[in-house]
C-alpha cells in the first residue's frame, strides 16, 4: 500500500515525500485510518517501528486548518527528553507545509525558551511529564483546549516513576477527546491506565519484536569478564563498524567503556542520566553527525534514541531485564534497513542469555574461535587437548 492510499492531505504527502516515505509502516497502515476517523487507539509498539509518524500524521492533519483557534489543541507526553525532541522534529517535518506550531518542554533545561514559544501559540505540545507539571503548576500552560491526548512510552513513562503526574495530566485535560496509547509492553499496570483513559480503543498490534529483528544480523561471544575490554576493541579496529551504539549495564560502567576506547584511540562519547542534558544533547548530536562513530549508553538513555543508519549494537553486557534486548537490538534494523548486533555473555550471564534465546525463540549464533574465547566456551574434546599440552609439553606423549 502507499501512503496516497490513506487520505492523507496534499501538504503533509509532500512533506512525507521529501523524507523519501513512500509506504506506510505496519503500524502506519493500520492506525492512520483509525486516527483520523477519530476513534481512540491502543497501540503495542516499539520504537522503531514508525510509530511516531503512526500518530504525528493524524494529528497534524487532525488539527490543519485550526492554527487561527488559540491553545494547546493537541498534547504528546512522553518519557524523555530525547524522545520529546525527536517526537517534535518529526511533527516539523511531517507538517512543514500545513501551518501547524509543534513545540517541546522537557526537563534539565531553563524553562525561558519554552515559556517564549509556548506565548508565541502553539498547537501540538510534545512535553516529559515533569517538565509540563511544573509549567502547568506556574499556570504557564492552560490545557483546556487539548483535543487529542497522546501518551507514548507510556510503560517507560510509568517505569520511570511518572505514575502521578501522568494522572494528574489526564485530568486537566478536557474529557471530551481522543487518546492515543502507545505502549511497547503491556504489564497490567500500563492495561490498568489504559483502560482507565482511552473509550472503546481499536487495538493495533504491530508484533512488536519478530519484524525488526528477523533482519537484525544476531551474533555472540562469550568472553571472561576480565577480557570483554579487550575483545571490544579488537572487534573495533579495523572493522566494519562504521556506527556503534554500545550498551553498559551502569553508569559508571558506560564512562569506563568510553574511556578505556579514547585511551586506545578510537573516539567514543557516553551518554546516561547522570550526564548533563547538554552534554548528552551534544553526544547525541556528534553521533547523529558522525563526528564520533561510538556512542556507549544505558538502557535508560538510549531507549527510544532514533539514530539512522546505525550499523552495530553492541551488548557490552547482557541486559538484566530480558526485553530490553529486544529494544537494544532493534535500535539498528531500523524501518526495513539490516544491521548487526553483537552480545558478549561472561559465565555468569548464562542465565540471562537463556532467558534472552528463549524470549526470541531462537539461539543466538555463537562465533567461536574468537582471541578471547573463555575456557568455558570451548568444546570439552579441545580443552581437554590443550589441557594435556600444557601439562606434558607435548602432543605425542599421551
Ligand atoms: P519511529 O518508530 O517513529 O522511531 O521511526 C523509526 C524510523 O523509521 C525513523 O527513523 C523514521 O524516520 C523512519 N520511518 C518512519 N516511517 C517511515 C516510512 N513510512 N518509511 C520509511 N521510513 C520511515
Amino acid at each position: 500500500m502507499e501512503f496516497t492510499k490513506l487520505n492523507i492531505i496534499p501538504e503533509i504527502l509532500q512533506a512525507l515525500k521529501e523524507e523519501e516515505y513512500t509506504h506506510p509502516t505496519d503500524i502506519q497502515s493500520q492506525a492512520i485510518p483509525y486516527i483520523l476517523n477519530g476513534h481512540d487507539i491502543l497501540g503495542s509498539a516499539q520504537t522503531g517501528t514508525g510509530k511516531t509518524a503512526a500518530f504525528a500524521v493524524p494529528i497534524l492533519q487532525l488539527l490543519s486548518g485550526s492554527e487561527n483557534e488559540k491553545g494547546v489543541k493537541a498534547l504528546i507526553l512522553t518519557p524523555t527528553r530525547e524522545l520529546a525532541i525527536q517526537i517534535f522534529e518529526s511533527f516539523n517535518k511531517y507538517g512543514k507545509y500545513t501551518g501547524i506550531k509543534t513545540a517541546a518542554i522537557y526537563g534539565g533545561v531553563s524553562q525561558k525558551p519554552q515559556e517564549a514559544a509556548l506565548r508565541r501559540g502553539v498547537d501540538v505540545l510534545v512535553a516529559t511529564p515533569g517538565r509540563l507539571m511544573d509549567l502547568m503548576n506556574q499556570k504557564i500552560i492552560n490545557l483546556k483546549k487539548v483535543r487529542i491526548l497522546t501518551l507514548d512510552e507510556a510503560d517507560r513513562m510509568l517505569d520511570m516513576g511518572f505514575i502521578h503526574d501522568v494522572r494528574r495530566i489526564v485530568s486537566s485535560v478536557p474529557a471530551q477527546r481522543q487518546t492515543l496509547f502507545f505502549s511497547a509492553t503491556m504489564p497490567p499496570v500500563v492495561a490498568e491506565i489504559a483502560g482507565s483513559i482511552l473509550k472503546d480503543p481499536v487495538k493495533v498490534d504491530v508484533m512488536p519484536d519478530a519484524p525488526t529483528v528477523d533482519l537484525i544480523g544476531q551474533s555472540l561471544y562469550y568472553v571472561e569478564k576480565e577480557d570483554k575490554r579487550q575483545l571490544l576493541l579488537h572487534l573495533l579496529k579495523g572493522s566494519d563498524m562504521e556506527s556503534v551504539l554500545i550498551f553498559s549495564r551502569t553508569k559508571h560502567g558506560a564512562d569506563r567503556i568510553a574511556k578505556d576506547l579514547n585511551r586506545a584511540g578510537i573516539n567514543a562519547l557516553a551518554i546516561h542520566g547522570d550526564k548533563t542534558q547538554k552534554a548528552r544533547q551534544m553526544a547525541l548530536e556528534s553521533f547523529k553527525k558522525g563526528k564520533v562513530r561510538i556512542l556507549v549508553a544505558t538502557d535508560i538513555a538510549a531507549r527510544g534514541i532514533d539514530i539512522d543508519d546505525l550499523s552495530h549494537v553492541i551488548n557490552y553486557d547482557l541486559p538484566e531485564d530480558t526485553e530490553s534486548y529486544i529494544h537494544r537490538i532493534g535500535r539498528t534494523g531500523r524501518a526495513g534497513k539490516a544491521g548487526k548486533a553483537v552480545s558478549f555473555c561472561t559465565y555468569d550471564d548464562k542465565g540471562l542469555l537463556f532467558q534472552i534465546e528463549r524470549l526470541c525463540g531462537k539461539p543466538i549464533p555463537v562465533v567461536a574461535d574468537h582471541p578471547f574465547e573463555p575456557l568455558f566456551a570451548k568444546p570439552v574434546q579441545r580443552v581437554e587437548v590443550r589441557r594435556r599440552i600444557r601439562h606434558f609439553g607435548n602432543k605425542r606423549r599421551f
